[in-house]
């Protein structure tokens, strides 16, 4: 057995790597295009990772998570580490450009997959467990970090994603049955980097265990106690850490605690810790109690904080302070913002003010509460000043929601609405459309720059994107598209562009946060109630419409992906903040059918994404995810056209709800799973219309026409022609204008073809 390495006290789980101002970004995106060499990249990588060491212990911790630093994934790291880089990767030599490889793909090679990390919005890489993966250690990158981390004198800690939740996350190919069927030959792996790792003077390692928070595994509390009962067994090991979050431990936590692991991490943010004290076990262990919220931008309220520490302490040998999770998921510092109004400031905590909480709370912890009594004071302040604030309390949109909502608003049936829209609209058979978005132009581009940096005046803007989409009406009308759409120049991006125009949310101005690679996102801060002071889209659908005489369909983003992509509220339940978004979205849409817009879509493609973790709580989610979308679509006529629009998933889970959403027609990614849903979609009851994207818009390749027809064929296998529309996957903004113009001239001659046969 290990010497048992004196515990620590105040951490946190992991830290953003991207850059304070996306310096990694940058790089790496040069690197990329050969702008930079390898070493350029790795200094820009080394001081970043420096400065990061050297805040956190200048903040006061005494253990500081390293490691956590990545060029592009942590579970890409993983599967670098334990040797699971797949075959058609091997040919590649330099060993960076092979894992970017991995990543990203190139000439020859297809990328790994990428899917989001647990229910965060961060999209993680997912390795691939075939027959001819052999497990061997390659433990470079975590021996370099614990180098360099040795000569800055940093009291390191290594953080690696632990080996259930790197199987469990990973994928079968090849025939190969479950990953997690590998368990005991990938722990012998982690077996030898825990020696090593003691051989080097490393006195605690953190291996992260998310997946113990959920259902993926059925028999997860078994497969810890094997899996660290094996580990904690080595002869030359350094004291183990197990992390867990997102979630609450249950059966896993007495597993986890009757094994020799030294620590055991609990998120007492997204759970209640109920299970802590019914762990005898605990009484031997430090309890690393995360009680600081690592992925939402709130300041702690330290009074409960208190609260919770003592109470874990009864039931363990020590506690440490620690954030619920890495503070990858929220930007670095509140001091990069100087928009933000003193009382919003006060409520708010970004990763370096959280870093701040975790050492306070450890004082307290230590010398008493009465030794962070103006830490507290000021918590409580804020909180108070946060309760009655009154723009977290607008009392006519809650009368107003409690009127609709008791007064049943519903539309008719749904054949009632099919016959007043064809009525309406005479759309043929097989009705082509796109989803939104068309190139994102450098006019475009250039248009923002200019308007930011205020060498053109908001005038100028307008002008510059009514260009743009006479320029898109134009091309749909030549291609002859039968719903045409106006091409969403003015959006930056699907949820900010709602936020900035709504009453409740804060837009940030540095707010930066990995989403995958080098992809960042600046998610808005839904803080208040939320209102619609004026239309939002209304002018710029009407200007489309007025060139055209083919209806233009309304373009609106729909209440869960806006709250699954932004920092939300957390002081009301997340179903009533979502009734307010429905609210304001249903108010656009009122606005649209007065100003004759025929065809309204509510994008939904972030549905899947805020499906809870543990199956019990999925029904009720489901149920308010459904009722905000019927909500925002349910003030128009029968004769107003809704459509809706999911992607980025596996439908499977919500399959069901996809139906209950009842949209008029639904446009839903299919064209890589070769139209599987559409089965899934019958099985569900669904009897609406549905267009499945006829071609994949992840890639640049012009499909054929060939190929769109045979789609269509496919299809029509499932849906009877009346209620097939065809369209693409997704919106076209990633794409370029030569590629979108060949596929949906491609598109619009397959639908004719298979409509005359
Ligand atoms: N209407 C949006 C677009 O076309 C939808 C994007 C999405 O599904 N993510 O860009
Ligand atoms: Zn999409």
């Amino acid at each position: 057995m290990s010497t048992t390495a004196a515990p620590f006290t105040a951490t946190i789980l992991g830290s953003p790597r991207i850059g304070p101002n996306r310096e990694l970004k940058r790089a790496v995106e040069k690197y990329w295009a050969r702008r930079i060499d390898r070493a350029e990249l790795e200094t820009v990588a080394a001081t970043l990772r420096r400065d990061t060491w050297s805040s956190l212990v200048t903040a006061g911790l005494d253990s500081v998570p390293v490691n956590t630093f990545s060029y592009y994934d942590q579970m890409l790291d993983t599967a670098v580490l334990v040797g699971a880089l797949p075959p058609r990767v091997a040919g590649v030599a330099d060993d960076l450009d092979r894992y970017f490889a991995a990543a990203r793909g190139n000439d020859e090679i297809a990328p790994l997959e990428m899917t989001k990390w647990f229910d965060t919005n961060y999209h993680y890489i997912v390795p691939e467990i075939g027959p001819r993966t052999t497990f061997a250690l390659n433990p470079a990158k975590v021996l370099g970090e614990l180098e360099e981390a040795a000569a800055q004198r940093v009291p390191a800690r290594p953080v690696i994603v632990g080996p259930i939740t790197f199987l469990a996350l990973s994928k079968p190919v090849d025939d190969a049955g479950a990953p997690i069927s590998r368990l005991d030959e990938l722990v012998d792996v982690y077996a030898e980097l825990l020696e090593l790792s003691a051989g080097k003077g490393v006195t605690w390692v953190q291996l992260d265990e998310p997946v113990l928070v959920t259902d993926i595994l059925p028999n997860a509390a078994e497969l810890a106690e094997r899996a660290y009962a094996r580990l904690g067994a080595s002869t030359k090991r350094p004291s183990l850490f197990v992390a867990t979050y997102f979630g609450e431990l249950t059966d896993a936590l007495p597993a986890l605690a009757r094994t020799p692991v030294e620590a055991i991490g609990v998120d007492l943010v997204a759970g209640s810790g109920a299970a802590v004290a019914a762990v005898p076990e605990l009484a031997e262990k430090l309890l690393v109690a995360g009680v600081v919220d690592g992925r939402n931008i709130w300041r702690t309220d330290l009074e409960s904080a208190i609260d919770k520490l003592a109470n874990v302490l009864k039931s363990a040998a020590s506690v440490a302070v620690s954030t619920s999770c890495s503070t990858l998921h929220v930007p670095y510092t509140l001091d990069a913002e100087d928009g933000i109004d003193a009382a919003l400031r006060s409520w708010l905590a970004f990763g370096s003010e959280k870093v701040g909480e975790v050492t306070t709370l450890a004082r307290g912890l230590k010398d008493g509460r009465e030794a962070i009594s103006a830490e507290i004071a000021a918590s409580n302040e804020a909180i108070a000043s946060r309760k009655a604030d009154p723009r977290l309390n607008n009392g006519e949109v809650r009368t107003r929601l409690a009127a609709i909502r008791a007064s049943g608003a519903t539309r008719g049936p749904a054949d009632q609405r099919r016959a007043a829209q064809q009525d309406r609209l005479k759309l043929p058979a097989l009705p082509t459309t796109t989803i939104g978005s068309y190139p994102q132009t450098t006019a475009i581009r250039v248009a923002r720059a200019d308007l930011r940096s205020g060498k053109i005046d908001a005038a100028e803007y307008e002008r510059r994107m009514k260009a743009e989409i006479a320029d898109v009406i134009t091309l749909q009308e030549q291609l002859g598209l039968d719903v045409l759409v106006h091409g969403e120049p003015e959006r930056n991006d699907m949820v900010q562009y709602f936020a900035e125009q709504l009453d409740g949310f804060f837009a940030t101005q540095n707010g930066w946060v990995q989403s995958y690679g080098s992809r960042c996102v600046r998610p808005p801060i839904l803080y208040g109630d939320v209102a619609r002071p004026n239309p939002m889209t209304v002018d710029w659908i009407t200007y489309a419409q007025s060139l055209t005489a083919k209806p233009v369909k309304g373009m609106l983003t729909g209440p869960v992906t806006i709250l699954a992509w932004s920092f939300v509220r957390d002081d009301q339940p997340l179903a009533d903040t979502a009734d307010q978004v429905a609210l304001a979205i249903r108010d656009e849409t009122v606005d649209l059918q007065s100003a004759g817009i025929a065809i309204i879509q509510v994008d939904e493609p972030a549905l899947r994404e805020l499906l809870p973790l543990r199956s019990k709580d999925k029904e009720a989610y489901l149920r308010w995810a459904v009722d905000a979308f019927r909500l925002s679509t349910s003030g128009v006529a029968d004769a107003t056209q809704i459509h809706t629009h999911l992607c980025y998933s596996e439908f499977g889970e919500v399959i069901g709800a996809i139906a209950d959403l009842d949209a008029d027609v639904t446009s839903i990614e299919a064209a890589r799973s070769h139209m599987e849903v559409l089965g899934d979609l019958n099985d569900a009851g669904f009897a609406n219309s549905v267009g499945p994207g006829v071609y994949d818009i992840h890639s640049p390749r012009v499909p054929g026409v060939d190929e769109i027809t045979a789609s269509l064929r496919e299809a029509l296998k499932s849906v009877p022609a009346e209620r097939l529309w065809v369209n693409p996957d997704c919106g076209l903004k990633t794409r370029a204008t030569p590629e979108v113009t060949a596929s949906l001239q491609h598109m619009v001659t397959a639908a004719a073809a298979v409509r005359s046969s």
